[in-house]
């Protein structure tokens, strides 16, 4: 039988889910409801578009040239990539063949033994821990924190490139007594190579409504510098590097 996955959309340049020039996959499909999401479009799992996996090499390797001369690679989000870890695994191992590195942005709530198979053929983990302290995380997302720390410490088993990304929502996320806990945390962690602060914004809104869906976060102000700042200089106290997009 053949192996489809059902794809929200492609990207052919993007340039802020790792390393390089990558060729952005967001798939179909999420089990998570985050009150933030710029992406609800994805959660339905059985919309999108179906591909195979040489159809989606195929629109891959055109990019090629341009992954290789920035060092970057393919990522795969969405939606939660990890749902359709089978036909990611295939996809994965062409682009291994090609040398093509791979990323997986994830909120690393599935795990299952196709998911270890996939991340032996997975370069770098962007993994979004979106909150530390559990019941926030509830609230955020609507599932349990704890299937990502363990989904955490198999990567650090397995040396697995990892860079935490953490969305800041004021009066949600910024919680910073979690936030130092977080940071102490991920002391623990020598896979972990950087944390991504990225800024909360509402350019997803708009989804919502067309959606049908109530959106929390209508009165909700993008963070301040001095917030993000504040956060950048918690979670670098143990000595990781953090980036910030504001
Ligand atoms: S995990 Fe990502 S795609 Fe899923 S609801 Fe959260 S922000 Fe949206």
């Amino acid at each position: 039988m053949a192996n489809y996955g059902r794809i929200h959309s492609l990207e052919s340049f993007g340039t802020v889910d790792g390393p390089g020039i990558r060729f952005v996959v967001f798939m179909q499909g999420c089990p998570l409801r985050c009150q933030y999401c710029h992406n609800p479009d994805t959660w339905d799992v059985n919309k999108g578009k179906e591909y195979t996996p040489q159809e989606l090499m195929n629109e891959i390797i055109k990019y090629k040239p341009y992954i290789d001369y920035s060092k970057g690679g393919v990522t795969f989000t969405g939606g939660e990539p990890l749902l359709q870890a089978d036909f990611l695994l295939e996809v994965s191992k062409l682009c291994k063949e090609k040398g093509i590195s791979v990323a997986i942005d994830t909120s690393g709530f599935i795990f299952n033994e196709k998911v270890k198979e996939l991340l032996e053929y997975t370069d770098l983990v962007l993994l979004d821990i979106k909150n530390y302290d559990p019941l926030v995380y509830k609230i955020v997302t609507g599932v349990s924190l704890s299937p990502t720390l363990k989904f955490l410490d198999y990567l650090k088993e397995k040396n697995i490139a990892t860079w935490v990304r953490y969305v800041v929502v004021p009066n949600l996320t910024d919680n910073l007594d979690a936030v130092k806990k977080l940071s102490d945390h991920l002391d623990g962690y020598p896979n972990v190579e950087k944390i991504e602060l990225l800024a909360f914004h509402k350019m997803g809104e708009y989804k919502w409504k067309e959606l049908g869906l109530e959106y929390k976060l209508t009165d909700t102000k993008e963070p301040s510098k001095e917030l993000m700042k504040q956060i950048a200089e918690i979670l670098s106290a143990n000595g990781k590097t953090v980036t910030s997009n504001k």
